[in-house]
This record gives C-alpha cells, sequence and structure tokens, in this order.
C-alpha cells in the first residue's frame, strides 16, 4: 500500500526566500508605495536574513498596519447581524483540511451507515431564515457541500440526467437521498425572505452548478442572481497557487477557475468577498503569491471586493492533522502578520477581517489592532468552524461586540454585507439590537431567556 505524504515529505517550487531586504520592504510599507510579492515575504518572515520571527520587527510590522487601517477607516470596527445557515454537509470532494463534510452516500436511502450529517430542503431552508430575519438579521450566509443531487436548476438537472456517466460529473439523482436538497436556484428563491441579503455560491459551488454543461460561469451566476443571489463569498481559495492545492484539495477547482467565476460573478454585477485559508502546508511565498493574485483580480474586478478575510486553518479534526501531513495551524505570530500585511499588501481593498470564531475574542480583539477593521457577524448558527475542532461559540449578541469593541476604544458600527449602509451604535443604547435588516427594529437577536440558555450551553 502507498504511504501517506507526511509532512517531511513536502518539497515545494515556491520558498520564501527574495531579493529584498527586511527594512527596505518596511519603509516601502510605512510609505503606502505598492508592495511586491518579495516585500510581502520579507514582512510575513520578518526577513529572510534570519530564521524565525524577530519579534521587534513584527512590532514594526503591526503598527505600520495599524497606521494604515486608521487612515484608510479610521476607528471605527463594523460587524453585520447574520445567520448561517448551511445547506448540506454532503461532500465527496475530500480536501484534506475540511471536517466539514460527511461522505455524500452515507446520505442516500440505502445507505449502510447512518449520516452524521444534514441537508436541508429549500422548505427548511425558508423556515430558518425567515425565523432570523424576524430576529432582525440582515444577512444570510450559505455555503454547503457539493451535494452529488445539487443542480442549478431543473435544466440542469435533465443535462445532468441525460449524461452517459453521471458518475464522471458526479450526479446522482436527487430520489437516491433521504432528503432532496432541491436546486440552487430554490435554495436562493428559499433563502430570499423579504429581501434579506443572501450571500451565498463561492466559486466551487458555482462549479459544480454548471458541471456537465457549456454553460461559462456568467450563466450560472446571471441566473442564481435573478432567483436572489446578492454577494458571493470568496472562500474555497484557500491557497491560488497549485502546488498548494494539489496536497491539499487535490479534488477542488483550480486558482485559474476560481479566479474565472469571481470575475464572472463581478460582471454580472454581484459584489464579492475575497479570503485566504492559511497555516498548513504552505510557506510565507505561498501567502505572498496569494495576496497577489487577490490584489491583481480586485484591479480587475474594479473594487468589487468588499472585504479579505484570513481564516487560520483549524487543524484538529481534520485529515491534514490526523494523517500527519502538518503538525499544527499557524501560530499567533504568525496569524497577527498574515492580517498585518494583507492590510499593507491589498491597497485597493477597504477592509479586513478578523474572524473571532478563528481567533476567539482576546486575540480576535488584537486583530484589530494589527489592520483590521470588521468583526464578522453575530452568526446565528455556525457549523463549519464547530465541526473542525474549533471552541469559540456560535453567536455573538449586539450587546457583546459593544462591549468587546469599545473595550478597545474602538467605535462599534452595524453594517450592511457591503459596508454602504452603516450605523454607528450608541454603547448607552437600551436594549442593544440589530436595525439594518428588512424588519429589524433594535430588538436583541435572541431573548434573554434564550441568551442565557445559550451561555448555560457553551459553559458546560
Ligand atoms: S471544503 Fe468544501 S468542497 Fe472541500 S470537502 Fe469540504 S465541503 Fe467539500
Amino acid at each position: 500500500m502507498e504511504r501517506p505524504v507526511t509532512e517531511a515529505d513536502l518539497t515545494f517550487e515556491h520558498v520564501p526566500e527574495s531579493d529584498q531586504s527586511f527594512e527596505n520592504a518596511l519603509e516601502k510599507a510605512r510609505a503606502g508605495d505598492r508592495l511586491t510579492v518579495d516585500d510581502a515575504i520579507e514582512l510575513l518572515t520578518t526577513g529572510t536574513d534570519s530564521d524565525g520571527i524577530d519579534r521587534r520587527r513584527k512590532e514594526q510590522v503591526l503598527t505600520a498596519a495599524d497606521h494604515r487601517r486608521a487612515d484608510v477607516v479610521g476607528e471605527e470596527v463594523t460587524f453585520v447581524a447574520n445567520v448561517n445557515n448551511n445547506v448540506t454537509t454532503a461532500c465527496n470532494v475530500g480536501c484534506l483540511f475540511c471536517n466539514f463534510k460527511d461522505a455524500a452516500h452515507t446520505f442516500e436511502h440505502d445507505a449502510e451507515v447512518e449520516t452524521a450529517g444534514f441537508t436541508k430542503t429549500p422548505t427548511e431552508s425558508r423556515d430558518i431564515v425567515a425565523d432570523a430575519v424576524d430576529r432582525g438579521i440582515y444577512e444570510v450566509t450559505s455555503v454547503s457541500g457539493l451535494h452529488p443531487a445539487f443542480a442549478l436548476d431543473t435544466e440542469h438537472h435533465e443535462i445532468l440526467a441525460a449524461t452517459p456517466n453521471p458518475k464522471e460529473v458526479n450526479y446522482k439523482p436527487p430520489e437516491r437521498y433521504a432528503t432532496d436538497p432541491g436546486t440552487y436556484a430554490e435554495q436562493m428563491a428559499a433563502m430570499s425572505v423579504d429581501g434579506v441579503h443572501v450571500h451565498s455560491m463561492t466559486p466551487e459551488e458555482a462549479y459544480h452548478a454548471r458541471r456537465g454543461t457549456d454553460w461559462s460561469y456568467e450563466d450560472v451566476y446571471s441566473r442564481l442572481q435573478n432567483a436572489g443571489l446578492d454577494t458571493v463569498p470568496g472562500t474555497a481559495a484557500e491557497i491560488l497557487v497549485e502546488e498548494v492545492r494539489e496536497v491539499i484539495c487535490p479534488g477542488k477547482i483550480g486558482t485559474d477557475d476560481w479566479l474565472e467565476a469571481m470575475e464572472a460573478a463581478a460582471t454580472v454585477g454581484l459584489g464579492l468577498t475575497a479570503t485566504i485559508m492559511y497555516g498548513h502546508v504552505e510557506n510565507e511565498a505561498h501567502r505572498a503569491m496569494h495576496l497577489k493574485r487577490i490584489r491583481d483580480l480586485q484591479d480587475r474586478v474594479d473594487g468589487a471586493i468588499t472585504e479579505f478575510v484570513p481564516l487560520s486553518f483549524i487543524h484538529q479534526n481534520t485529515p491534514l492533522f490526523k494523517h500527519d501531513v502538518v503538525s499544527g495551524g499557524a501560530s499567533t505570530d504568525e496569524d497577527e502578520l498574515m492580517i498585518a500585511v494583507s492590510r499593507l499588501f491589498l491597497d485597493n481593498i477597504d477592509h479586513v477581517q478578523s474572524s473571532w470564531v478563528k481567533y476567539g475574542d482576546e486575540q480576535g480583539l488584537k486583530m484589530l489592532s494589527c489592520g483590521a477593521d470588521d468583526f464578522m457577524g453575530t452568526i446565528l448558527s455556525e457549523e463549519i468552524t464547530k465541526r473542525a475542532g474549533g471552541s469559540y461559540g456560535e453567536f455573538r449578541s449586539f450587546e457583546d461586540y459593544v462591549d468587546l469593541v469599545t473595550s478597545i476604544g474602538r467605535v462599534p458600527v452595524e453594517r450592511s454585507t457591503d459596508y454602504e449602509t452603516r450605523r454607528v451604535i450608541d454603547p448607552d443604547e437600551s436594549p442593544i439590537g440589530p436595525q439594518l435588516g428588512p424588519r429589524a427594529d433594535g430588538t436583541p437577536l435572541l431573548t434573554d431567556t434564550e441568551q442565557s440558555d445559550r451561555t448555560a450551553l457553551a459553559d458546560d
């Protein structure tokens, strides 16, 4: 039997070396000059002239990024009232960093093992979103596994069913499964309750929604937009360098497809976000190359990317960790430098997000002084991080947000997904709840009883 790849086997063409010096790169960053990949490598490594992180240099990079943040967006810290409604965990793509998925065959009627995952029908999605809209959310975020029965719409089902070998296009008809997820278009329409903002359909999902056809990404995204989609999360990016993707997600779309899908979404008028998932097998050269690809994309799509979200790899419970391909995730130094260099490098993206789900409250707050200015969303329900072993809970009330943000002397601001609508929150407001959603009236998202039930659960 072939021995699985381990950390010791990994060799990459791209390594963190540069012709630049740390001092020059820092000088350019402080001056606001556009940085090169070499500059970013120097800043991310705190200098390739010595091994390990130099703490004094790290502080210089963080300070430069904090100053840039203040220049670009001031003292406001934004967040959005949102719910996560992930439709299904059924997926057989097999990304090695992912523990969100459940093998798709376990969802079939005649599966020998009972699935540990879930699939929601469009009606179930609508009910979840309608409840959250009633409570006052502005946005529903929905990212799902690539369920083999998922198709864009009825026409797509017909094309896939007529394919001579449906397995080749990762298709099985909905009748095979205990729960039919409906079509992507039906899910978008179902979640689009009262004009709530629907943030969904990553480039990977868009690829799945056109598999087996000759449709372009524009065709797919414009049909989804007609069904209710508003903006596209730029997840599934991981690291946009092929030699890394081949190790961590060989079954996923490549960098070119990811970029093509994002451009297509922007072309049909959808807003975008962008991400990096770092701290696994990649090195600082890959992180720097990824930033360059995102910055180039933002130039091409004319500013359609509203925020950049660095996602620190959570290693527990993932195949990469279990099979010894990695021994852990990024260090705190690396996390801070990733946020800071994202701020300094991405001179054409205004907002950098600190994810409290990935970093926890304390470190998440610290990131707001390392270049970040957005603090994510309330997340009424969050499955992805929890299933990968994260332990930072799954809901953040407006009151929590106001307490956290004011504790570091910054200004709490409720925002829309695209940051165009903002409301500065008066910390003396009582009660403190969202006001921007279609049915929001300032009432907190959870009642006092629900909130204390959740706190008790989290403490158990
Ligand atoms: S990251 Fe997405 S595509 Fe990859 S296995 Fe997980 S759910 Fe499937």
